[in-house]
């Protein structure tokens, strides 16, 4: 799409802003302690698990009147992929949701949660979607069947190298076999809308043509990578960071990846997972998986001449237009790896979710207060906006931190400076 019809669109999107995927934060345990863990999460977390009927409460809050009673068949109806939405109607006065609402179960590691089967079907009896983001280590294939019938419609597993990198990275050297595992099973199920992530890094961006043969021979279809911002723990590890130098050649790879031909004939099965072997005519392997994997740059910032190479859609920060969270302590915000002390626009033991979604959440859908630091004479602005809205985060010597517990607290943009990266700055000299 032209660069100036993508700004329309843009705009139109934040006007309506439809509420289209809201994560919840079910716990902040994690069996892991990741390098790179954005959130900070622990062993055991600082916050209990939020009961499953305070998350309902305010869920309940948000209209569904294209919701019968009746629950749909699991997996009958998949959610579209964020970035392909499209849609959207009006009954009445009243916001009509053509693009059901998609639950992502997100942490911590959700499967720590005893009760995610009821998690999820509540979810789908009240007629949305849900799925959830997990680093895979418990998921078995009898954890598998039952998130499946519990109505699971789309899962993300993260996967971040090959062998002992990815265990490096995750602390635990179980953890690769374990996301293996995981991904074989999910890759496998046809009922599922499934990706893998990777977090790239300095250790991992010599793995790239590993990781990807090694995701194709197991059946994935789409294949999101994304870097690391100098939040939470990755703060302590510089060597997470890619130089510029590295970011291009990032950006490189995947180009070359999205301009494969569709039906080119994938690499050997590396992994004895009993694929059948692959027929290059069709570009398929006999059990119907694909030979092609689709690659994609996350939604981190502005990408300039790289923009239409590495995404299917150009840059959009969609947080607080199509995209809320409720966080672990009940705050109301947007993705979860937002700086949530600044960025927070409620709490669902005060507000009513619903409202604070449709009446706050400026500061997201008017980007001109970014304009500042390096972003105020930048030409690309008006097609950046300031990057993601991840990479607006205070930093100790930067910024004094607003007590959001008070209902009157407001957001202090003026003490922000700058984002933490220029992905555009990064990747175009
Ligand atoms: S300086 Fe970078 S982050 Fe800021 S608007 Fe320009 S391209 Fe975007
Ligand atoms: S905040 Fe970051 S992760 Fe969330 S939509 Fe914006 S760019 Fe994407």
């Amino acid at each position: 799409m032209l660069p100036f019809l993508f700004r329309r669109f843009r705009s139109l999107e934040t006007k309506v802003h439809e509420l289209n995927y809201l994560f919840w934060e079910c716990t902040q345990r994690c069996n892991l302690s990741c390098r790179h863990c954005g959130s900070d999460c622990f062993t055991s977390a600082k916050d209990q698990d939020m009961p499953l009927e305070d998350f309902l409460k305010a869920l309940d809050t948000i209209p569904n009147p294209g919701h019968s009673e009746k629950q749909p068949a699991s997996g009958s109806q998949q959610p579209k992929s964020f970035n392909q939405k499209s849609g959207r109607g009006k009954a009445g006065s009243q916001r009509f949701n053509t693009r059901r609402l998609t639950v992502v179960l997100t942490g911590g590691e959700p499967l720590l949660r005893p009760d995610i089967d009821r998690i999820g079907k509540e979810i789908r009896r009240r007629g949305h979607y849900w799925s959830m983001v997990s680093n895979g280590f418990f998921y078995t294939e009898e954890m598998h069947r039952r998130l499946m019938a519990a109505g699971m419609n789309a899962l993300t597993i993260s996967l971040d190298g090959i062998g002992e990198t990815h265990n490096w990275m995750r602390g635990n050297p179980k953890s690769y076999d374990n996301a293996i595992r995981a991904i074989s099973i999910a890759a496998k199920e046809r009922r599922l809308d499934f990706d893998v992530v990777t977090c790239v890094n300095k250790r991992n961006l010599p793995q790239m043509e590993e990781i990807y043969s090694t995701l194709l021979s197991l059946g994935v279809k789409r294949w999101r990578i994304f870097t690391i911002i100098p939040i939470g723990r990755a703060t302590q590890e510089p060597d997470l960071h890619l130089s510029n130098q590295e970011m291009v050649q990032l950006m490189d790879f995947i180009a070359a990846k999205r301009s494969k031909p569709k039906h080119s004939p994938p690499p050997a099965n590396i992994h004895n997972t009993n694929i059948p072997a692959n027929d290059a005519k069709t570009g398929a392997n006999g059990s119907g998986r694909p030979a092609y994997m689709e690659v994609t740059f996350s939604c981190e910032g502005y990408l300039g001449k790289y923009e239409e190479k590495v995404r299917p859609v150009r840059f959009f920060c969609h947080a607080g237009v199509n995209i809320a969270s409720v966080l672990i302590d009940g705050s109301i915000c947007a993705c979860p790896n937002i700086d949530r002390d600044l960025f927070s626009q409620g709490n669902i033991y005060r507000d009513n979710l619903y409202e604070v979604w449709e009446n706050k959440f400026q500061v997201f859908r008017n980007r001109n207060w970014a304009k500042k630091g390096t972003c105020s004479r930048c030409p690309q602005f008006k097609n950046c906006l300031g990057g993601g809205m991840h990479n607006w985060h205070a930093s100790p010597d930067s910024i004094t931190i607003n007590d959001h517990s008070s209902p009157q607290s407001t957001l202090k943009i003026s003490e922000l400076k700058n984002p933490l990266s220029c992905h555009y700055r990064r990747t175009n000299t």
